[in-house]
């Protein structure tokens, strides 16, 4: 035990000390499935993972809730625009209810393809409906409601501290305009919509009844009503990319804490972004990885996960293809080093490395220095049933996959090399050097197969 983490509100690190030691309720704010998601998101949820198992390292037992954005989160970070949802079912000609059910099924593949944990509770928007009506009720009988002609707002100014996960000057920012709003009803900038009625005239795929007239819940109102659902009125920990803090955050506490009075959440953290040349990776702006485009690229995605541990998760971390060759190289010679002690019985002995480990993730989950004592217990003299010992411990935080053996290591390295090298040469459509590098395989003794999890190199 004996975690310190930075907390986002407080901007100190912070001594975890949960209500009911030592369960950790939890909640991270999940992906929104209108389309895949990128890279960079997750870099949020392998941040996200490397807490829970920090935790458990630590003694703790996290109780985590994800939700699954299956409705009402709008193109615009104000509450104009399109439902992201319908914007993706008019894209492909699908229902928004299947648009959602396939991106969700996406989603969880990537994650299990990450080695990330699954929450303990997963929930849709679209399931908990009821509860969000009854918190937008509870805040309205407690004032903090008027209504436009096309949904109900919160009203900012009636929570004295709306804003405090900001800085002053970012809050004054919001407030004096810096995000322009179309929505000339609304009283105040920075106020958002709890619950948005269905365009008259119009029947929107995903609306449900309410005391208010048909309609959907605003973006915010979800994350609040089901964390209160599932983990109670106060949460030890609350995550999500940091993004989040201006908008999404700020408005899950005001209403929370509007309807409760009490804390929302103890502890608020936040990864960094995922950069690709020099800004955010994003969806919007059309520069972005997907996790089955690293594999077209020859990288398995735990690749991608080591390189995400190779930074703090409170900085910014660059993404490019030559630095996530690097982190190839160093999670296979990690792995080439795990696969040389499987004939080793596990012994004690390694006790000064676990406790460099332990320490350092206890420090704000300081990824990259636990990475470090990693490599340096590999290095040290120690025996190699002490280096199994301590790998093993850092297996189960970073789920590298470095003790199973790969189906395709009957497959020489140069000859995966080269498959990875045709991958890139067929990426970039270039197919004469991709069939020549086939040649170059198939002289070496091997067939490329290429299937839907990309392509494989067989004996002849
Ligand atoms: P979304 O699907 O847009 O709701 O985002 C899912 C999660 O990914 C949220 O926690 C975001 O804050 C996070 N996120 C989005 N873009 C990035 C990025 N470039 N780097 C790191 N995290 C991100
Ligand atoms: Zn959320």
């Amino acid at each position: 035990m004996g975690l310190r983490l930075y907390n986002s509100l407080t901007r100190t690190k912070e001594e975890l000390r949960p209500m009911s030691q030592p369960w950790v309720s939890l909640y991270t704010c999940g992906p929104t499935v209108y389309n895949y998601q990128h890279v960079g998101n997750y870099r949020t949820y392998v941040f996200e993972d490397v807490l829970v198992r920090s935790l458990k390292l630590h003694g703790y037992s996290p109780n985590r809730v994800m939700n699954i954005t299956d409705v009402g989160h709008l193109t615009s970070q104000g509450d104009e625009g399109e439902d992201k949802m319908e914007v993706g079912a008019a894209r492909e000609g699908k229902t928004a209810w299947d648009v959602a059910k396939f991106y969700t099924e996406a989603f969880l593949d990537d994650c299990k393809a990450l080695h990330l944990l699954p929450a303990d509770v997963l929930c849709k928007a679209t399931d908990h409906i009821p509860e969000q009506i009854a918190l937008v009720q509870k805040l309205e009988a407690k004032g903090f409601v008027y209504k436009t002609s096309d949904g109900l707002y919160f009203d900012t100014a009636k929570l004295p501290d709306y804003g405090k996960l900001m800085s002053k000057e970012h809050l004054e920012g919001l407030k004096s305009g810096a995000r322009v709003e179309a929505n000339p009803e609304k009283r105040h900038l920075t106020d958002f919509a709890l619950w948005k009625f269905s365009p008259k005239g119009s029947t929107r795929q995903m609306e449900w009844d309410s005391p208010w007239g048909k309609g959907f819940p605003g973006w915010h109102i979800e994350c609040s009503a089901m964390a209160m659902r599932f983990l109670g009125e106060t949460l030890d920990i609350h995550c999500g990319g940091i993004d989040h803090v201006p908008v999404h955050h700020t408005n899950e506490i005001a209403q929370s804490e509007g309807a409760t009075g009490k804390p929302f959440a103890k502890i608020w953290m936040h990864a960094e972004f995922l950069l690709m040349n020099n800004a955010k990776m994003a969806k919007s702006s059309g520069g972005f990885v997907k996790l089955s485009d690293l594999k077209d690229k020859g990288f398995s995605p735990l690749d991608y996960k080591y390189h995400c541990l190779t930074a703090h998760y409170r900085k910014q971390l660059d993404f490019t293809w030559e630095s996530l060759e690097g982190s190839k190289t160093a999670r296979r010679r990690l792995k080439d080093t795990a696969q040389a002690l499987t004939g080793e019985t596990p012994k004690p002995g390694c006790a000064e490395f676990s406790k460099k480990f332990k320490d350092a993730l206890a420090d704000d989950l300081n990824a990259p220095s636990a990475l470090a004592v990693v490599w340096d217990a590999l290095k040290s003299d120690l025996p190699g049933g002490a280096k199994k010992t301590f790998l093993q411990e850092a297996e189960a935080v970073f789920a590298l996959d470095l003790f199973t053996v790969e189906t395709a290591s009957d497959v020489p390295p140069n000859v995966l090399d080269l498959v990875g090298q045709r991958s890139q040469a067929k990426a970039k459509k270039d197919f004469a050097e991709a069939d020549r590098i086939r040649k170059q395989i198939e002289d070496l003794g091997y067939l490329v197969k290429d299937g839907k999890d990309g392509a494989k190199a067989v004996k002849k």
